[in-house]
């Protein structure tokens, strides 16, 4: 293996220790920072990813409310808690935890959280400021993998980055933050219906994979020398892999993701950086 490791264990580890400081520094000012989450029902997997965004935001010193409503709560009750911790001073982040139960519209759910508190960045209204190059909270996985390219350096300017998943979740915006003005890469979205989509890969100068599908994307896909983000979290009976066969493609890249311990780490931690900025928001229109 010859490629350096992104790690994004150590950079989420810089970034909340960064909110961290920010969190003080607001407390310094009788100023507290609280996060939200809503979650329904009882799947496994997400009951895990809330536990750890909790304890995430405690260590970072934020208040934190958990509120987890049973599998058959109605629409009505779903959306009268997010406009609860709307009107909630305590509250400067919301997470509503998709997927929502079957029968729930997760999508209206989503878009009654106030812009401002969106600690996900996927609210439309953010969105919107993400395609219109304005500040605003940024959605918190792709808000991770260019936090990842700048601690270690890469410079992506004029380069060909092939973003492969176009979900509105990660590949979307992702590829609209890494052709933004002043990063200035050219990027290229790839999804299901590209044809020859290894032959667009192996031109990549920056290959990010975020499908969902076990290793798909092996050395054969790799332009020697190219950065590898991988986003992709698969469970197998080999235990959790990515969209990235990492022995093989760590043989050609000059750096790469690994998984675990790449990206995933950087999602919680962006999600908190959202929240304080919020709560810096609003501490600085209350003058
Ligand atoms: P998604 O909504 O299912 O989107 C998958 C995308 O991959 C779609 O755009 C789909 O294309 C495309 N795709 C599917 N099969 C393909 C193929 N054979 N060739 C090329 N493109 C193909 O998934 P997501 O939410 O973006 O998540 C993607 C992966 O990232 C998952 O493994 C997920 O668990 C992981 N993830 C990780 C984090 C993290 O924190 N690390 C966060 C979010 C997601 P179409 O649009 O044409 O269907």
């Amino acid at each position: 293996m010859s490629a350096q490791i992104l790690s994004g264990t150590e950079v989420a580890r810089t970034v909340r220790a960064e909110v961290a400081e920010r969190v003080a520094a607001l407390a310094e000012r009788g100023i507290s920072v609280g996060l939200a989450t809503i979650m329904a029902g009882n799947d496994p997997g997400s009951e895990i990813y809330v536990r750890g965004k909790h304890r995430a935001a405690e260590a970072a010193g934020m208040l934190s409310f958990d509120v987890h409503l049973p599998e058959s709560v109605s629409q009505e009750t779903v959306e009268a808690t997010i406009v609860a911790l709307n009107a909630d001073d305590q509250v400067d982040g919301m997470i509503v935890q998709l997927p929502l139960p079957d029968g729930l519209d997760g999508n209206r759910a989503m878009e009654l959280i106030d812009p401002a508190k969106d600690a996900d960045g996927l609210h439309p209204h953010n969105l919107g400021l993400l395609l219109l190059d304005r500040p605003g909270p940024r959605p918190a996985t792709p808000t991770g993998i260019m936090r990842i390219l700048e601690h270690y350096d890469i410079d992506v300017a004029g380069k060909l980055a092939v973003v492969v998943g176009r979900s509105f979740l990660v590949g979307r915006p992702l590829a609209m933050m890494l052709s933004a003005k002043g990063v200035d890469a050219t990027a290229v979205q790839a999804h299901s219906r590209t044809q020859d989509l290894i032959e667009h890969t192996r031109r990549a100068d920056i290959l990010v994979a975020a499908v969902g599908r076990p290793q798909m994307f092996d050395a054969d896909a790799i332009k020697p020398g190219a950065v590898v983000i991988d986003v992709g979290i698969n469970r197998t009976d080999d235990g959790l892999v990515g969209d990235v066969d990492f022995e093989s493609a760590a043989e050609v890249a000059q750096a790469i993701t690994p998984v675990p311990g790449g990206v995933g780490p950087m999602t919680i931690a962006s999600l908190l950086a959202n929240t304080v900025a919020a709560a810096e928001r609003k501490a600085e229109t209350a003058g």
